[in-house]
C-alpha cells in the first residue's frame, strides 16, 4: 500500500520512501516510457506491471518487446506481468492501456479505491474528471471531490490530454490568457510512436505521409483544448469559447509531433515580441512546487527560422518542454507559429507522472 511522503519537495522527497505504483498496459509504447521514467523517479517506484492475457504470467523482460534507447531496467525485467482486473497492491495506478479496454478497467480500479492517472481517451471528457496539464489548469483538480462522491469512496481518475492536444494546449495557453483566442486552425505531423507498436507498418509509412489518423484524432484536438483552457465553476466544467479546426497527418518520424497553428485573436492583432515574451515566461504550479518531472521552462521559443524540428528539439528538458518557433503574422488570421511536443514523454508518460506528482504535492494521494 502507499507509503506516505511527509514533505513533497524535490529535495526532501529523495530521502523519503518511494511510493509503489502499478502500470497498466506496461508492455506498450506508452507503458515502456512509464517503465523507463519510473526507474529513476525520486518519488515513485515501479511495483506492478499489468498487460493483456498475451503477456500475463511472463516476466516483464520476456513479455515486453523493449524498444527504447536505454536498457530495460533489471528490476522491471524481473517483475511478473499481472492480468488486467487482478487485485493490485499499489494505490497509485498509471494507465497506458489500449482504449478498447481502458474505459471499463480504469473505472473498476478507481471504484476499488485506486488513484488512476491515465493516458487513454476514454474518460477525458467526463463531467467530473480533470483533463489535466498542471501548468495550465491545476485548479481543475477541484472536480475530484465530486467524482469521489459519485464513486462513493477514495478512488478517482485523472487524465492527461491526447498527445497532440497537450502540445497545442500548452503552446496556446499563454496566448489565450493574455490576448484571448477567437479561432484556431492546426495541422499536425504526427510521429509513428503515437500509433503504438502495432500501429503503422513500415511499408505503409516509409516514403509516405498518411493524411488520416483514426480513433477520432481530429475531434479530440478540436474539443480537448477547450476543456483544458476552460474553467471549473459551480461544480462543472465550462469550455473556453474559441473554435478549433484540426487536420492530422501521420509522418515517418519516430517521436515528436510537429504542428502548424494559425490563430485569430480576440484582441485583434498583437505585438509579436509581447507574445514571445508571454510564451517564454509562462510557468505554473509544477515550477512553483519544484515537481521532479517539471521542466524549468515549459515553453521554449526557438529563434532559428527552421525550428522546431522533431529530431533536434523533441528532447528539450528531457522531453517535457514544448518548443515553439516561427511566430509571424498571418494574412488570413492574426498570427501563426509552429509547435513541437515529444508525444510519448510530454504527450503521455511524462505528463501522467507530472499529474501524479501534483496530486502528491497537494496531499491527494
Ligand atoms: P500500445 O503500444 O498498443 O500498447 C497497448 C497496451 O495495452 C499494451 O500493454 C497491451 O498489452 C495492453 N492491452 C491491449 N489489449 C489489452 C487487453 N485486452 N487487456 C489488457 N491489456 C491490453 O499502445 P500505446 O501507444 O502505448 O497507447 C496506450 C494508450 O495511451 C492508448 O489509449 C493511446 O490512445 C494512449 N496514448 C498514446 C500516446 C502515444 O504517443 N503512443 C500518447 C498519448 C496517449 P499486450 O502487450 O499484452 O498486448
Amino acid at each position: 500500500m502507499t507509503e506516505t511522503l511527509t514533505l513533497p519537495t524535490q529535495t526532501d522527497a529523495r530521502r523519503a520512501p518511494r511510493i509503489p505504483v502499478a502500470v497498466l498496459g506496461a508492455t506498450g509504447s506508452v507503458g515502456q516510457r512509464f517503465v523507463q521514467l519510473l526507474a529513476t523517479h525520486p518519488w515513485f517506484r515501479l511495483h506492478e506491471v499489468v498487460a493483456s492475457e498475451r503477456s500475463s504470467g511472463k516476466s516483464y523482460g520476456e513479455a515486453a518487446d523493449w524498444r527504447l534507447d536505454t536498457l530495460l531496467p533489471n528490476d522491471a525485467a524481473a517483475l511478473e506481468v499481472k492480468s488486467l482486473g487482478c487485485d493490485l497492491e499499489s494505490r497509485l495506478v498509471f494507465s497506458g492501456l489500449d482504449s478498447s479496454v481502458a474505459g471499463e478497467a480504469e473505472d473498476d480500479y478507481a471504484n476499488r479505491g485506486c488513484v488512476v492517472v491515465t493516458n487513454s481517451r476514454n474518460h477525458r471528457m467526463d463531467a467530473d474528471v480533470p483533463l489535466l496539464i498542471p501548468e495550465v489548469n491545476a485548479e481543475h483538480l477541484e472536480a475530484i471531490e465530486k467524482q469521489r462522491k459519485r464513486r462513493g469512496g477514495k478512488g478517482y481518475i485523472v487524465t492527461n490530454p491526447n498527445c497532440s492536444t497537450i502540445g497545442l494546449a500548452l503552446a496556446i495557453a499563454p496566448i489565450e490568457r493574455r490576448f484571448g483566442i477567437d479561432q484556431l486552425h492546426v495541422t499536425t505531423m504526427q510521429a509513428i510512436s503515437g500509433a503504438g507498436y502495432a500501429g503503422v507498418s513500415s511499408y505503409a509509412i516509409l516514403d509516405n505521409v498518411i493524411p488520416y489518423i483514426g480513433g477520432g484524432e481530429e475531434e479530440k484536438i478540436e474539443t480537448e483544448p477547450r476543456k483544458i483552457l476552460g474553467r471549473w465553476e459551480d461544480g462543472r466544467f465550462i469550455d473556453a469559447p474559441f473554435r478549433i479546426s484540426a487536420q492530422v497527418n501521420r509522418v515517418p518520424t519516430i517521436d515528436g509531433h510537429l504542428m502548424t497553428i494559425s490563430m485569430k485573436l480576440r484582441s485583434g492583432s498583437a505585438d509579436l515580441d509581447e507574445i514571445r515574451d508571454a510564451l517564454r515566461s509562462f510557468t505554473g504550479e509544477p515550477q512553483r512546487l519544484g515537481l521532479p518531472t517539471a521542466p524549468k521552462q515549459p515553453i521554449h521559443y526557438a529563434v532559428e527560422p527552421d525550428r522546431p524540428q522533431p529530431r533536434l528539439d523533441r528532447d528539450r528538458e528531457h522531453g517535457m518542454a514544448v518548443t515553439v518557433g516561427r511566430l509571424r503574422p498571418c494574412p488570413l488570421f492574426d498570427i501563426r507559429m509552429v509547435a513541437l511536443v515529444h508525444n510519448t514523454i510530454r504527450g503521455a508518460a511524462g505528463a501522467a507522472l507530472l499529474n501524479a506528482e501534483l496530486l502528491e504535492a497537494k496531499g491527494m494521494l
